[in-house]
């Protein structure tokens, strides 16, 4: 059993308060609440329901609040109930209030006369906000404040620190700094034999733990496949359990070589919902493979290894925590300035999984569906409506993400968009994933394709990732007429994937005359460059729907 770093001196109430890290596990912000208890005194954990997070939002383009999917509130609701269930057997409960979360804490830390208030440290910008209020008003009243870092391996602030107050951007600089965690070898596991229990709450009004139902969504049409992923710690474990003990596969785990296609059994280990929530620690999981190395000395190594994947988590996080603006390509200096499009008609399509191309339309469907997908199918819808073909900004395809990922998360999201779409770390902009070739080298039969587009269930494997080159008698055999029931392809990708490369060399070329300071107007001059020499976006293989897009892009 481990100890906390910090504990408090005085006696009376601690307040634990829940955001991610929703977990008993090597939770050291719960263990010195728990320790920071004596006198008599109670321990109240605390999650707050923000509504503009959780309520349904009918003006959405799909079932979910306006900033988060279905799945993902489901996947969250999930893991307070198994929270609670874990808090209860030791004693305690999950206090679950509703409300603008600092307004909410702050009165809860005014009524139960709180002495000592414990979160998780989180370098979101959201939460950072968040916190300097809450902490203002914790110093004022003299309430006692520990946020440790237990979300990722290390403190961004200290790798940044150590590379003389930047942050590292490339992954082999930040491994250089990184090194062994402070921790590696320290159990981690806390056991709690109970928790000291929780008090009288006053008039706050504690709800259990909301349903779906009873946050307002009814009559959802979720259609006949739930996401294979049940919220929680326990099942989060549980999963983590079940990659781990399967040594061989940890030991020569590569990822490149893993099958996006791959749904029955994906290629990877699907805990990304579970390190995003803080249902499982990243730390915790880190130990696990590093045991299977004790035992296996022969093992791959970052950045292709299982090991490599958690550190690519906290290189982003890095990157993000040090760099203004990480969000957007304006005021962002590690982010190359582009003149992206902004044509709604094409993102729309693009999210509603109607390009007409079905590997991209299964890997849309599937984020819809499951709200998770594999890595290098994240690469080939992100390419395609970036840099590949379509030319859309990626802070648009972030955003769809970012609302539809059940594991959604800021530092990741932002980065891995960012090299995607060759405006940061990534540059190889003539490399571009083909919305036929690639996903067929994995599965040439289309299976994937037909679980997740069951409309092309019974095109002939020929024709499967190019319907619309099957001849018409074709076609009508397997009940899917391209044009009627099935879109045709949007763009040619020929010929778009050829135009983006010139407008990336352009863009490319831009910022190295202007040394990385490009204004507004320069990109605009620039576009208007490139609109009057490519225009292949616009001219689809067949020429549906292609004239509204004109229409609205050059107006
Ligand atoms: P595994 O291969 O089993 O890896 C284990 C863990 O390592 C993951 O759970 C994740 O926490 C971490 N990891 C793996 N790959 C990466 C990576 N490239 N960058 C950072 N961390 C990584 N991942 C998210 O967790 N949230 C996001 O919002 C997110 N958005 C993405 C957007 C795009 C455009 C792309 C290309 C990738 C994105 N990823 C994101 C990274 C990656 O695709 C997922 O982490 C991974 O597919 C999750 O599956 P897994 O847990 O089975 O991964």
């Amino acid at each position: 059993m481990s100890m906390a770093s910090s504990s408090f001196s005085g006696s009376g109430n601690a307040l634990m308060w829940f955001r991610k890290g929703l977990r008993i596990h090597d939770n050291p912000a719960l263990e010195c609440a728990s320790k920071g208890v004596t006198g008599g005194g109670f321990l109240y954990p605390v999650f707050v329901i923000d509504p503009h997070y959780m309520e349904p939002d009918p003006r959405a383009s799909s079932p979910g609040s306006s900033r988060a999917g279905l799945n993902r509130i489901r996947f969250l609701l999930e893991s307070l109930k198994d929270l609670d269930l874990s808090l209860r057997k030791l004693g305690s409960r999950l206090l679950v209030m509703k409300g603008e979360p600092g307004e909410v804490l702050i009165n809860c830390l005014k009524q139960w006369k709180v002495e000592k208030l414990c979160f998780e440290y989180d370098t979101d910008p959201y939460y950072q906000q968040l916190d300097i209020r809450v902490k203002d008003y914790a110093s004022a009243a003299r309430i006692e404040v520990f946020s440790p870092v237990s979300h990722t391996l290390f403190n961004p602030a200290d790798i940044i620190q150590k590379n003389g107050g930047r942050p590292p951007v490339s992954y082999q600089s930040f491994l250089k700094l990184a090194g062994e965690p402070s921790w590696a070898s320290s159990p981690l596991m806390t056991i709690f034999p109970s928790l000291p229990s929780v008090g009288d709450v006053g008039s706050s009004q504690i709800v259990e733990v909301p349903t779906l139902e009873e946050l307002g969504y009814v009559d959802i049409e979720m259609g006949n496949e739930l996401p294979p992923f049940r919220g929680g710690e326990s099942e989060g474990l549980k999963r983590l359990r079940e990659a781990i003990s399967n040594e061989k596969w940890v030991a020569t785990f590569e990822k490149p070589k893993g099958d996006p296609s791959a749904f029955l059994r994906p290629a990877t280990t699907t805990l990304s919902p579970y390190l995003k929530f803080g249902c499982v620690s990243s730390r915790y999981f880190y130990q696990c493979i590093q045991d299977v190395y004790t035992r296996n000395k022969k093992h791959t190594s970052p950045p292709v290894s299982l090991l490599g994947q958690l550190l690519w988590r906290d290189f982003f996080y890095t990157v993000a925590f040090g760099t203004p603006n990480f969000d957007q390509m304006r005021g962002n200096k590690i982010c190359k300035q582009i003149p992206w499009n902004d044509n709604d008609e094409l993102l729309t399509a693009w999210r509603e999984a109607k390009t007409g191309y079905p590997w991209i339309d299964a890997i849309m469907t599937q984020l819809h569906k499951w709200g998770w997908m594999h890595h290098l199918a994240r690469h080939c819808v992100a390419c395609f409506l970036t840099r590949g073909d379509l030319f859309v900004h990626w802070e648009k395809g972030r955003d769809v993400f970012e609302r539809l990922l059940i594991d959604s998360d800021w530092a990741i999201n932002n980065g891995n968009w960012m090299w995607l779409s060759c405006s940061s770390f990534f540059y190889q902009y003539n490399r571009i994933y083909s919305p036929i070739s690639f996903g067929k080298k994995y599965d040439p039969n289309g299976n994937y394709i037909r679980h997740f587009l069951p409309i092309l269930k019974d095109m002939p494997k020929e024709y499967i990732y190019e319907p619309w080159t099957a001849p018409l008698s074709v076609q009508a055999k397997a009940k899917c007429i391209i044009g009627k029931d099935y879109p045709k392809p949007m763009v040619s990708h020929d010929s778009a994937s050829k135009d983006c490369k010139q407008k990336l060399a352009a863009a490319y070329e831009l910022n190295k005359k202007l040394n990385g300071i490009v204004s507004e107007e320069d990109l605009k001059v620039l576009q208007r460059k490139l609109d009057a020499t490519c225009d292949s976006v616009l001219n689809p293989v067949h020429s549906h729907s292609s004239s509204g897009a004109k229409r609205q892009r050059r107006s």
